[in-house]
């Protein structure tokens, strides 16, 4: 069912937005300058959305746990295992340091030769640590791209994003996470104007409250602010920005393409001498027969039955893919009000394969099919919000 949405009137009000009307030509950001400082300007061309747009919707299941990642080894028998799953809503972000922390482990293991399980973002990423420090490394996974949860991802530097349940915390857990978040920061960035589909990117909150609301988030003290793409933020007014909010709020956003990213993870991979066998594990005994001694463990959910990880939960994603637009080139997201007072959220991300609209995090839902009813309220408030820009105007 198609269930209408509007934007809250107030704020259409209050910018003198049309709800007409999209032109074709990019609308260029006014500089607004105070002395020494110059705002860098945005093409915001239009963005098409409409139903027959829509190309496919995808699911994936964020693997949450509330204290968090687990990066930690256990003896099974003759195996050690060093365990690296359970990065929730931030696998895309923080896999190339807890990966680190996990090959550092390896390390202190007398063998050079280590099988990973799992070839999502912390499998691959876990695997190619281990090969900078000298392992021989098999992949094992039941699943290889592009059928991996990492494939479904949007996927942003996130790195706090469904993580850990601030109560849950504990000085150990914290020490892991700042390393981690620091080194996948820095191996990002390396990869970023490469052609690993990491990129810089624009992100705007629409809103019409430029204030952001007292830090009660789980990773309050969590990151340095030199980590946080968003510590310079800028506020843009009405004039500034086409959306129909008075205010648009700019940060740069570390992006990731995911097919574009594991692909070559995969091929950076096997030109590295590593190998990959597809195999499923159905509990910790069927490791036994791995040629391996040294085990790192990156399934993801799939720890849930393989290793009894009774904290795991799925947190339910959903996207859906419109054709792609090359020339919009910036994100955006806004929280919009429907005529019940119900609010649904807009959140569109331009990638080289589509228009990608949606962000749904629904927690304790094990279904892989998507939601017909999510998608038709995303690709509806979208259409919403995007018909309701600003007609465009040459600079
Ligand atoms: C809609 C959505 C948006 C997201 N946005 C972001 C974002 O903006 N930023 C961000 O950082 N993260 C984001 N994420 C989260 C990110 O995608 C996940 O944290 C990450 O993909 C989890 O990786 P994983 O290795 O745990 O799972 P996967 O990628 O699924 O990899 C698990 C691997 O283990 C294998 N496996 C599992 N069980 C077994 C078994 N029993 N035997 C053999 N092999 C097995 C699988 O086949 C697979 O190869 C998003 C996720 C979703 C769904």
């Amino acid at each position: 069912m198609r269930r209408r949405t509007f934007l809250t009137t107030s704020a259409l009000a209050l910018c003198g937005v049309s709800l007409r009307g999209t032109g074709t030509e990019p609308l260029a950001l006014r500089t607004l300058a105070g002395p020494g400082r110059h705002r860098h300007a945005v093409s915001f061309a239009p963005v098409h959305v409409s139903f027959d747009r829509v190309v496919r919707t995808t699911v994936g299941l964020r693997p949450h746990r509330d204290s968090g990642f687990v990066l930690r080894a256990d003896q099974y028998d003759q195996k050690t295992v060093i365990h690296n799953y359970g990065h929730g809503g931030a696998g895309m972000s923080l896999a190339w340091g807890t990966g680190a922390i996990a090959a550092d482990m390896a390390l202190k293991h007398k063998e050079r030769r280590a099988a990973v399980l799992g070839c999502g973002s912390p499998g691959l990423t876990a695997a190619r640590q281990l090969q900078r420090r000298g392992f021989a490394v098999t992949i094992y996974a039941k699943t290889v791209p592009p059928d991996t949860t990492s494939n479904m991802s949007l996927a942003a530097f996130t790195p706090t994003s469904g993580l850990v349940d601030a109560s849950r915390r504990t000085p150990a857990w914290d020490r892991q996470f700042r390393k981690a978040v620091e080194v996948s920061y820095k191996q990002l960035q390396q990869l970023a104007g490469r052609d690993y589909g990491v990129y810089w990117i624009d992100q705007f909150t629409a809103t019409d409250d430029p204030d952001p609301p007292a830090d009660q988030s789980d990773d309050s003290g969590l990151i340095a602010d030199i980590l946080r793409p968003s510590r310079t933020r800028e506020i843009l007014g009405a004039d500034e920005h086409p959306f129909p909010t008075r205010y648009a709020i700019r940060t740069p956003s570390l992006s990731i393409e995911p097919k574009i990213y594991l692909d070559r993870l995969v091929t950076d991979f096997r030109k590295a001498g590593g190998r990959i066998v597809i195999r499923a594990f159905d509990a910790p005994q069927d490791l036994m027969s791995l040629p391996e001694k040294l085990i790192i463990n990156c399934t993801g959910l799939g720890s849930a039955t393989l290793f009894n990880d009774e904290e795991l939960v799925p947190v339910k994603g959903q996207l859906s893919v419109l054709l792609p637009q090359p020339e919009v080139r910036y994100r955006v997201s806004a929280r919009i009000a429907d005529a019940d007072g119900l609010t649904t959220s807009v959140s569109m991300n331009p990638r080289s394969d589509g228009i990608v609209i949606g962000n749904l995090q629904e927690r304790g839902s094990w279904s892989l099919d998507p939601s017909e009813d999510v998608r038709d309220r995303n690709i509806t408030a979208a259409m919403q919000f995007f018909g309701a820009m600003r007609v465009a105007r040459p600079i």
